[in-house]
C-alpha cells in the first residue's frame, strides 16, 4: 500500500528534492515522523477537514508516512511507485488525496475523539524508505502517548522488517501487523512488485515475515492485503483465502482500481459480478466452513458454482456482511477499518460497503452477482 508525499514549505522542484540529504529534508520539509498523511475520510472524522461521509462513519484512522520521494518500491499499480512520473506530492494513493498534518496534531485529535466516544483503530502505513522503521516506531509511540488505549495496526513493509523490528513495533503499541502481499500468486507478485517490476520485494521473504509476525502477534493478528484484479484467477484467490485461513492469518480483499500514469493505468477493473462472487465465496470459506471442493471453476479459473445448501447461501447474502470492506477489528472485535471511498469514488457503485448493506443495496448485489440459480443447490 502506498502514499503520496508533500513538500509543505513552498514548491521545490523534483531535481532539487533529490539533492537534499535526509538531514536537510527533515529540516526543510514536512516529512515523517513529524508529519503524516491521513486518509480524507479519517481527516473528516477527526474534524481536520470539513465534509461528511455518505452513509457511515469512518472506523479507522488510516495514516501514511510521508517522504518527498514517495516510495522507493515500484509496484506497477501504485500511485506512489518510484518510477511513476511527477512529483510524489502530486500523486495519489488509491486514487484519493491524503492531506498532510503534523503527527502530534493528529495524535491529539485521536485522543480528543477517544475522550468523546472511541476510535475503532489507528493504522500507520509504511512506505519503502530507509527512515521508515525508525519513523514507524516514533509515530506509534506518539499515538500511544496521547491515546493510551486506542488499538493500533502497523501496515508494515515486509521488505524492511526482521524479527527485532517486529518486536519493537509490538512494544511501541501495535497489536496487529498488516502486510501488503497484494498479489495472490508468486508470478503476479514478481511481475507487479518484485524484480519483474524493477522493485525490491520478494515473495518468499514476504511470507517469511508474515509467518514470523503471526508467531509473535498471534492468530489472526496478522493480515495479508490481497488485491482482486491484478491478473489472477478466482481459483488463485480462493487458494490464497484457504491458505491464509488454515494458517490463522487474516486475509483482506482490496479492489484494483487503475491509477493514472502507473504501468497498469490502462488495465481494466474486474467486472462487479466477479467481485461479488469472490466476496461471497470468501465469506463462506472463512465464516461458514465451506469446503474447497464445493467451489467449481470454468476452464479459465473463474467461479461458476458453489455447491452448498441454497438456504445457507441465501441467508449469507441476506446478512450483507460478505460485501462489506475487509479490515482490522476494533477493541470489541468488530470490523473497524472500513475505508470509505477506498475502492470506489463518490457517485460510483460500491465495491465493498463501509457499512452493512440492506434492502435495496442487497437487491442490487443480487443483480450484480447474477446467480441465476448457479450458486447453491
Ligand atoms: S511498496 Fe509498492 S504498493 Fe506499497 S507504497 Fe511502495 S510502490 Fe506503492
Ligand atoms: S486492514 Fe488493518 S492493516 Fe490494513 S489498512 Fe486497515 S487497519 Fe491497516
Amino acid at each position: 500500500m502506498p502514499v503520496a508525499a508533500s513538500l509543505g514549505k513552498g514548491r521545490i522542484m523534483e531535481t532539487e528534492q533529490i539533492k537534499l540529504s535526509s538531514q536537510e529534508q527533515s529540516e526543510l520539509l514536512n516529512i515523517s515522523p513529524d508529519y503524516v498523511r491521513i486518509s480524507m475520510a479519517a481527516a473528516i472524522e477527526l474534524g481536520l477537514k470539513p465534509g461528511r461521509i455518505h452513509g457511515c462513519g469512518c472506523g479507522c484512522i488510516n495514516l501514511l508516512q510521508n517522504y518527498p520521494e514517495g516510495c522507493f518500491a515500484n509496484c506497477s499499480y501504485c500511485g506512489l511507485a518510484r518510477e511513476r512520473p511527477g512529483l510524489a506530492e502530486d500523486n495519489s494513493f488509491i486514487r484519493v488525496d491524503w492531506p498532510l498534518f503534523s503527527t502530534d496534531l493528529v495524535a491529539k485529535k485521536i485522543a480528543e475523539k477517544e475522550a468523546e466516544s472511541t476510535v475503532g483503530r489507528v493504522c500507520i502505513a509504511q512506505v519503502q524508505d530507509h527512515r521508515a522503521n525508525d519513523d514507524l516506531l516514533d509515530m506509534t509511540r506518539r499515538i500511544r502517548k496521547h491515546a493510551e488505549k486506542v488499538p493500533i495496526s502497523a501496515l508494515a513493509m515486509a521488505t524492511l522488517l526482521d524479527k527485532n523490528i517486529l518486536k519493537e513495533i509490538k512494544t511501541a503499541g501495535a497489536d496487529i501487523i498488516g502486510i501488503g502481499m497484494d498479489a495472490s500468486t508468486e508470478e503476479i507478485f514478481y511481475n507487479t512488485r518484485g524484480k519483474g517490476a524493477k522493485g525490491p520485494h520478494d515473495w518468499d521473504y514476504h511470507w517469511e515475515i508474515v509467518h514470523m509476525a503471526r508467531d509473535m502477534y498471534g492468530s489472526f493478528k496478522v493480515n495479508c492485503h490481497i488485491i482482486i484484479g491484478l491478473g489472477e484467477t478466482d481459483e488463485d484467490l480462493i487458494d490464497m483465502f484457504y491458505k491464509c485461513f488454515s494458517q490463522k492469518i487474516a486475509c483482506y480483499l482490496f479492489s484494483f482500481n487503475p491509477e493514472p500514469s502507473t504501468v497498469l493505468e490502462n488495465a481494466p477493473r474486474q467486472p462487479i459480478k466477479r467481485h461479488r462472487r469472490v466476496q461471497l465465496a470468501k465469506y463462506l470459506i472463512e465464516e461458514k466452513g465451506l469446503k474447497r471442493g464445493a467451489i467449481q471453476f470454468d476452464e479459465n479459473g473463474f467461479i461458476t458454482s458453489i455447491n452448498s445448501n441454497e438456504i445457507t447461501i441465501q441467508n449469507t447474502i441476506n446478512e450483507g456482511l460478505p460485501f462489506m470492506t475487509n479490515g482490522c477489528p476494533d477493541r470489541d472485535g468488530v470490523m473497524a477499518c472500513n475505508r470509505p471511498y477506498g475502492s470506489y469514488r463518490p457517485g460510483e457503485d460500491f465495491r465493498d460497503y463501509p457499512f452493512k448493506p440492506t434492502g435495496d443495496e442487497l437487491n442490487l448485489i443480487r443483480e450484480q452477482m447474477q446467480l441465476n440459480g448457479n450458486m447453491g443447490n
